[in-house]
């Protein structure tokens, strides 16, 4: 079908549409093939995750396969060590790419191959001028490029240069082998783009094998082949590659895969690019690509984001043609309702404020049934103690509270959860008159939250108790970015001057529920009315418990705009 629809009902985006027809037109024998080619000079971002959903669910959805390809062209910016953090997030996302271990630079030989052919079908030459010289002569968008004085060397000598850059006979940067296609093109890239370079730089896996290294443009595209790639889907900026894409496989006579454009995520309060990634890790903005601020997959994850809740997020947006950015507060949505359903709820105390119940007997603890999950019958019941000593929210208390304040004040009455009805009769203050304790009574007959008086609160306050707490640190986080567009600075700086110097609000001092104590590492809560948590993976251990939260219960962004009535 290429209607549009597929054939559950479900609509399908631009890139199935275009698979459905070549399906139906029997092109590629029935395949579908894809394949995520990243380069590993960085850590994966959110945008990868989009390209990571749309490759292996397009090859899913039409039972066909999807290649992790590393796309290792470029030796000085790449390592091991992204190369398997890049495995490693694909697996957690959720994918599998099978047995396979896919490196372009396991090509080389083979592409190097095809270099000569070029040579010998005369489409290809050594050019012996300077970088900045081929840059002269390109040309511009509105005026042609000249020929290379060196476009017209015979075949025997171009063999054999080529063979000498192999052999490491040129300095770095002397010579290129370029493409004979027409120097007066209106697309830049046709304008005999270079399709090797010598460079001698240790690859980490080829070593020091080779000196000359093949180009995007010309590695890419052969890669696709040598693998039978149907369908190369890959972002807009490739749009204007496509005809060398073409060219290239043309040129060379072989399996020629259909290259196709999607436009990239781009997001609110974030920057996508792995080299300034790069840059917040080493200027030492952020503790590591894994910082929870981060919009790292390594990062969202320990910031508790799930797979799951990064899957429905791609789908949500969709594929689309057009450039466009899509609002934080999306991506933040898709785990709250993601986790909404799986979190357990507990009580935690971030901001503790201490409460004396008077009337309460000392020594003494009654355990109270609490639900874990609402969303969640299964998940069932927990008992939680209540105690004469407890803590509070500080933020729950005002000494002078406005109207529309319904929870703790001086003579006022609120529900603690799953407990009593409180009343605080009394305010302590130390000598700066700052509040450190709320004297208050309970009364034992509204156990379980309602008085058989039927007198109603209008408030309902979580709280620990206080001998029975654990104590923790947790992290609050906002954006990493005080401006919706950080690349846009007013000042004509970088993003650098739109960090946001409070995205991060470390709280030491928190006090939970007693359940918390055996919390693992990766584990995820939600903190009744103060949102959803995980227990830090790096920072956190049996002696101090580090909680991150994740993201806050409600959009709290959405809230402003309708404040604002937009
Ligand atoms: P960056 O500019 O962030 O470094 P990149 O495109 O250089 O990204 P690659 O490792 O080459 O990074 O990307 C691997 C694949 O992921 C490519 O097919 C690329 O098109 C895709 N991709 C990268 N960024 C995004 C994005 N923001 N949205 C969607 N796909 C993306
Ligand atoms: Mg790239």
């Amino acid at each position: 079908m290429s209607d549009g629809s597929d054939s559950d009902g479900g609509s399908l985006n631009f890139v199935e549409v275009h698979v459905e027809k070549d399906l139906a037109d029997g092109r590629f024998d029935g395949r579908v093939q894809t394949r995520f080619p990243p380069e590993p000079n960085g850590y994966l971002h959110i945008g990868h995750a989009k390209s990571i959903c749309l490759n292996f669910g397009v090859a899913k959805k039409y039972g066909g396969k999807c290649n992790l390809r590393f796309d290792d062209t470029n030796p000085t910016k790449e390592s091991t060590e992204y190369v398997e953090s890049i495995q490693d997030d694909i697996r957690w996302l959720g994918f599998d790419w099978g047995e396979e271990q896919l490196f372009a630079s396991d090509y080389f030989e083979q592409l190097y191959a095809f270099a000569v052919q070029l040579i010998e079908k005369e489409k290809a030459y050594v050019c012996d001028l300077t970088a900045e010289d081929t840059r002269e002569y390109r040309g511009t968008l509105t005026t042609a490029g000249r020929n290379s004085p060196y476009r017209d060397r015979s075949v025997e000598e171009n063999v054999e240069l080529f063979a000498s850059m192999r052999a490491g006979e040129f300095p770095d940067g002397s010579r290129t082998l370029r493409a004979r296609i027409d120097m007066a093109s209106p697309n830049l890239n046709l304008r005999d783009p270079v399709l090797y370079r010598i460079m001698r730089a240790t690859h980490h896996r080829t070593g020091d094998e080779w000196c000359i290294y093949p180009m995007y443009d010309f590695a890419h595209g052969q890669s696709d082949s040598i693998e039978r790639i149907t369908h190369s889907i890959c972002t807009l900026e490739f749009e204007n590659h496509r005809p060398l894409y073409d060219w290239c496989l043309d040129a060379l006579e072989i399996y020629h895969p259909r290259q196709i454009e999607f436009a990239r995520l781009n997001m609110t309060y974030t920057i996508m690019s792995k080299r300034k990634l790069l840059e917040l890790v080493r200027d030492g903005h952020v503790t590591g690509w894994n910082d929870p601020r981060m919009p790292t997959i390594i990062g969202l994850r320990r910031r508790g984001y799930t797979p799951e809740s990064l899957r429905s997020f791609c789908e949500t947006i969709g594929v689309a043609k057009f450039n466009s950015t899509i609002e934080r507060g999306v991506l933040e949505n898709s785990v709250r309702e993601h986790l909404n359903k799986v979190a357990p709820r507990v009580m935690a105390v971030l901001r503790p404020l201490k409460v004396v119940i008077t009337n309460f007997p000392e020594g003494e603890t009654e355990l109270l049934d609490a639900v874990n999950n609402p969303e969640d019958p299964q998940a069932g019941t927990r008992q939680v103690p209540f105690s004469r000593e407890l803590y509070i929210e500080r933020d729950d208390f005002m000494e002078d509270p406005p109207k529309k304040f319904f929870r703790l004040g001086p003579g006022r009455e609120v529900r603690f959860r799953y407990a009593f009805f409180v009343k605080c009769n009394e305010v302590v203050k130390d000598e700066s008159g700052e509040v450190v304790e709320l004297r208050c009574t309970y009364d034992p007959a509204t156990r379980g939250g309602s008085a058989p008086d039927g007198r109603k609160v209008k408030g309902t306050i979580h709280w620990v108790s206080a001998a029975d707490a654990v104590s923790a640190e947790v992290r609050l986080y906002d954006h990493l970015f005080r401006t919706e567009n950080p690349e846009a600075s007013e000042e004509g700086g970088g993003y650098q001057e739109n960090l946001n110097p409070t995205s991060l609000e470390t709280l030491s001092d928190c006090r939970l529920e007693p359940s918390l104590a055996v919390a693992e590492p990766g584990q995820r809560f939600q903190f009744e009315r103060l949102g959803y948590f995980i227990v830090d993976s790096v920072d956190s251990s049996a002696d101090g418990l580090v909680f991150n939260r994740t993201v806050t219960l409600r959009d709290s962004w959405a809230k402003i705009q309708r404040r604002k009535g937009k």
